[in-house]
Parts: C-alpha cells; sequence; structure tokens
C-alpha cells in the first residue's frame, strides 16, 4: 500500500466523472490524497470522493498553467510523500501528467486500462498489445476514461493549499471551443462517428451530428474524413487523434483501420454501418448493419 494522490479536475461547477473513475481506482491502492486546482472550484472539488482533498483555488489557476499546476502537484507530492500519482487521461491530464512526471524525475505511464497495488495494464501498438507494468518508486499515471466505473460520490476533509506556486509567463489570452458538440468526445457515454462513407461534409453535418445530438452524443469522425477537411481534427478518433471508450460506440461508413480501432476498441459495445459485409470493423462489433447508411440513417435518427 501507498501513499497516492488523485489530481481531480472540474467542469466549473462539477466535479468530472473521470475523475471519480480515477478516485475509485485509487481507493484500492493505498493511503488518497486528492489535489483540485482551478478558480472557484472548491464547492465542485469538495466533491472528489477522498478522504482527503488539498484544493489550489486561486484566479490565477482558473484556465489550466501547465507551469503552476506542475509545480503545486510535485510540492505535494514532495511533502506528502506520495509514491502514486493518479490523474484521468483527459486533455489536461495527458499534459500535466508527463511535466509532473519529468519534474519528479520518475516513470510515467499513459492511458491505463487497469491500475493496482498488483501493477498496470496499458495498450500499445494501436491496442494490438496490452503491456503490464510493476513500477517501482513513484509513478504518475493516467487512467482512461470508462476503464473504471465511478464510485459513490462521498467527500473527504478539506484543506487549502498554502505552498508555493511557481511563476509562470503563460497567459491564456483566447480559448476557443472546438469541440464535437454538446459533449466532449473522451467523456461521451455515447460516440456517433462518421467515416469516408458518408461521401461529403455536408453529409457529415446533416446526417452526423443531428443524430448524435438527439442521442445526446459526442461526435467523432474517422482520420479520413479530417485529412479531407470536413471536420476538425479534434473531432478524429484513434491513434492519431482521441481515445475514447464510450458505453456505445456507433461507427457510420468507416472501414475500421487499425489506427482507427486503437482509439475506440475498448468501447463497451460497438455498432457499425457499413454496406462491406468483409470491413474489418465488423471484426470488433457487437452489432453490425450490412447496407447503405444512407437508407439506415433516417431510420435511425426517426426513433430518437
Ligand atoms: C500513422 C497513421 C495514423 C493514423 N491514425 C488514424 C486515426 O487516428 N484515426 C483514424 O480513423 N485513422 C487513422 N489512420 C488512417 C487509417 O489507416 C484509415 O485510412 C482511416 O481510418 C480510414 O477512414 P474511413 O474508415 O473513414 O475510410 P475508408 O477506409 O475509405 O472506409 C470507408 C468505409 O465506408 C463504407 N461505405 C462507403 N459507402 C457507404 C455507404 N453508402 N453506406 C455504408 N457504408 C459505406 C465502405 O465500405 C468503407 O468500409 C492513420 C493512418 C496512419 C498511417
Amino acid at each position: 500500500m501507498s501513499n497516492v494522490l488523485v489530481i481531480g479536475e472540474t467542469d466549473g461547477s462539477e466535479i468530472k466523472n473521470i475523475s471519480q473513475q480515477v478516485a475509485a481506482v485509487a481507493a484500492g491502492m493505498g493511503e488518497v490524497t486528492g489535489l483540485v486546482m482551478g478558480s472557484g472550484i472548491s464547492e465542485a472539488g469538495m466533491k472528489l470522493s477522498v478522504g482527503k482533498i488539498i484544493m489550489a483555488d486561486d484566479t490565477s489557476l482558473e484556465n489550466y498553467d501547465p507551469v503552476k499546476y506542475t509545480s503545486i502537484a510535485s510540492n505535494i507530492v514532495k511533502e506528502h510523500n506520495i509514491e502514486t500519482i493518479l490523474l484521468g487521461a483527459t486533455s489536461m491530464g495527458k499534459d500535466l501528467g508527463p511535466r509532473l512526471a519529468a519534474e519528479l524525475n520518475c516513470g510515467y505511464l499513459g492511458d491505463c486500462l487497469e491500475a493496482g497495488s498488483e501493477g498496470f495494464v496499458r495498450p500499445n501498438f494501436a491496442g494490438k498489445v496490452l503491456a503490464k507494468s510493476n513500477p517501482t518508486g513513484t509513478i504518475v499515471a493516467t487512467i482512461r476514461n470508462n476503464a473504471y466505473p465511478a464510485g459513490e460520490a462521498w467527500s473527504g476533509s478539506v484543506e487549502n493549499y498554502s505552498g508555493e506556486m511557481a511563476e509562470s509567463t503563460l497567459n491564456t489570452t483566447d480559448i476557443e471551443n472546438v469541440g464535437s458538440g454538446t459533449v466532449e468526445l473522451t467523456e461521451a457515454a455515447i460516440v456517433v462517428s462518421g467515416g469516408r462513407g458518408l461521401e461529403n461534409a455536408e453529409n457529415y453535418d446533416s446526417m452526423i451530428r443531428p443524430l448524435a445530438e438527439s442521442m445526446g452524443a459526442a461526435a467523432g469522425a474517422s482520420r479520413a474524413i479530417v485529412d479531407a477537411g470536413w471536420v476538425p481534427h479534434s473531432h478524429q478518433v484513434g491513434q492519431t487523434g482521441k481515445t475514447v471508450a464510450p458505453e456505445l460506440y456507433l461507427a457510420i461508413g468507416i472501414s475500421g483501420a487499425i489506427q482507427h480501432l486503437g482509439g475506440m476498441s475498448g468501447s463497451k459495445c460497438i455498432a457499425a454501418i457499413n454496406k462491406d459485409p468483409d470491413a474489418p470493423i465488423f471484426k470488433v462489433a457487437d452489432y453490425g448493419i450490412v447496407g447503405d447508411l444512407f437508407e439506415i440513417l433516417p431510420i435511425l435518427k426517426s426513433k430518437f
């Protein structure tokens, strides 16, 4: 059993579900301290389900600042003799995790599917290999969204961070929302993704986006249509895009190339629509419809 630090994230008003999943993983690994950083996050941050929460609540922390966030987290790790640092494999976690490992001069395991006292499991080679690691010494690890269920919500004791904070020359001047709809792709319970079978950007906009919206899903894409300029890269699922593991992944007009599968094969349920019965996507699909998406999608849409 080791001292574990969970770095939680809020969306401003609520603690993120991925952070509660990480807290649930950490509970079995040792004595857990939570850290939440931001501005005006105290109410949301105190919902992180760990025994003790350290809150770094300051206006200068409103937007993610890698220099400041790394310095606060590393100070806490040193002060509390933390050996295991866990974060969600979110955009912030994927940036902060390696920085923190470099600062602490320790190992980093990214995008873990399993984490526990016995070791960590993470995918390699676009998910073709699962590598098990049993690190000794301090380790920073990010946990993939939906790899674990979130535990019951409860709050521990809360303490305000009073230590040092590094000076940063970074200054956020503009934030542009380039999300894939109302739901963040990596946190969505349902992802509706479209590929080259849609033929053009207009069909993506008129068929995939409305279906995703009416299902409360995020809209994803294959790289082929990102490269073609139909949708921004923020929508891309796969080896060089985002990794998702929703309850339901709907692949529409996507062949299922290995690089695409690397980003979504951890989904709980995969359903595919493709006119080619031999499309590789059907090898990983739990449900498949062999047919023309232009005939099937209007029927599907009418059900939501
Ligand atoms: C280094 C590297 C990294 C990569 N990273 C990624 C990545 O992160 N994500 C990613 O997605 N790809 C990635 N790729 C690209 C990948 O290899 C594929 O080229 C890409 O995924 C194909 O996209 P697609 O399935 O949309 O297109 P296609 O392979 O062209 O498939 C289109 C599918 O639509 C079907 N279809 C056509 N018309 C219809 C219709 N009317 N109704 C139903 N079905 C229809 C076809 O049968 C076909 O299966 C990467 C490649 C490389 C080399």
